[in-house]
């Protein structure tokens, strides 16, 4: 049940979400990822019906939703807050869009049933809301939506309620349900990890702009621009200029010194941002002769058991490095005030050209 948006806009007068072009495949999970106030929830409310677009189409299946009310989409919200019945017990949460639609009670029981077993909260089925915990409720949510089948669920930030440890084993949960249903996930996300985690596709939003749509890999290691490479985790930026190199590789020349860089396409001449991921840095106790080492010094450390992540400062910059464990095996601790070097293979060295 593939879901089409052809210039699908929305002016607001004080925010504009910019027409978006996209499809999103049958049983994806798909993330619109991006900071408070981009844009996200408005794109999820168009999908959903709960807003009208200014220009353009909502296609799902080949047919044109665009006009239709919310409840004759085929598409399902679950809200932020649950905007569950407090008053009723799970189950009667659950049976009340099959009660509207006047379905059979015998259908009723066993679709209820069905669903509350889906989500693993069958025997929770005559408690009433405010017997629940967060993440029962949040449970309870999903399974009136996932009731009517839905071809689409839509998920407005749906774990944001949740204490971080129950978050991150819902995620989970969330992903093989989504495995499970034939349905497609949508889900509204200001979380890089969640969507990371979560997504089959991501879209990364900023003022109301779609900036870049692909697999959680591809903005990770390749985004169209240093505020995707941002968003999407942490980074260190070097700037400079490319030049030409003998050989497979161009030369950043920088203030921190002159580095390998792959070939992207920008031409010598050019101003260009060298993007390094912090886990795709290495720390030198001992200075060797190769390409791409600067030296610096530890300025903080946190050790965190699998990895340890490392403040340092070369020249006037502060860069993350994040040294795994296992990666450091027999090698010493470091210290604050250590004298290193920094390397980095030049295949890890994102390349922007200054237009991005
Ligand atoms: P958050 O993560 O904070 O929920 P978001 O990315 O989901 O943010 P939206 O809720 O889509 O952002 O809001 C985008 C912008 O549109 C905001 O500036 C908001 O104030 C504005 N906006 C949303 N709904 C309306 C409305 N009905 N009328 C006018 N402006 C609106």
């Amino acid at each position: 049940m593939s879901l089409e948006l052809r210039g699908l806009s929305k002016d607001f007068g004080g925010f504009q979400l910019r027409p978006i072009d996209l499809t999103i495949q049958s049983g994806e999970f798909f993330s619109l990822l991006g900071p408070s106030g981009c844009g996200k929830t408005t794109l999820l409310r168009l999908i959903g019906g709960f807003e009208k677009p200014t220009t353009g189409q909502i296609i799902l299946n080949g047919q044109d939703i665009t006009n239709l009310p919310p409840h004759r989409r085929l598409i399902h919200t679950v809200f932020q807050r649950y905007a569950l019945f407090p008053h009723l017990s799970v189950f009667d949460n659950v049976a009340f869009s099959l009660r509207i639609q006047e379905k059979k009670k015998s259908e009723i029981e066993s679709r209820v049933t069905e669903t509350l077993r889906l989500v693993e909260i069958e025997s929770l089925k005559a408690r009433r809301v405010p017997q629940l915990s967060g993440g029962q409720a949040q449970r309870v949510a999903l399974a009136r939506a996932l009731v009517d089948q839905p071809q689409i669920l839509l998920l407005d930030e749906p774990l944001s309620a949740l204490d971080p440890s129950l978050r991150v084993r819902m995620r989970e949960e969330l992903k093989a349900l989504c495995r499970k249903v034939s349905s497609t996930f949508v889900l509204v996300t200001h979380d890089q990890e969640e969507a990371l985690q979560l997504s089959d596709r991501i879209a990364v939003l900023r003022d109301g702009r779609c900036l870049q749509v692909g697999a959680p890999k591809a903005i990770y290691e390749d985004p169209v621009d240093a505020y995707v490479a941002a968003f999407i985790g942490p980074t260190n930026e070097i700037p400079g200029r490319i030049a030409d190199d003998p050989g497979e590789h161009y030369l950043l020349e920088s203030a921190l010194g002159h580095f390998k860089i792959k070939k992207n396409g920008t031409p010598p001449g050019q101003e260009a941002l060298l993007i390094l991921r912090p886990e795709k840095m290495r720390l030198l106790r001992n200075k060797v002769a190769q390409a791409n080492i600067i030296e610096g010094q530890i300025l903080d450390l946190t050790y965190l058991g699998s990895r340890t992540e490392y403040t340092v400062r070369i020249q006037n910059q502060a860069f993350k490095v994040f040294e795994q464990e296992a990666d450091r095996s027999k090698k010493r601790l470091l210290n604050v005030g250590d004298k290193i070097h920094l390397t980095w293979r030049t295949e890890d060295g994102m390349v922007l050209g200054a237009q991005a």
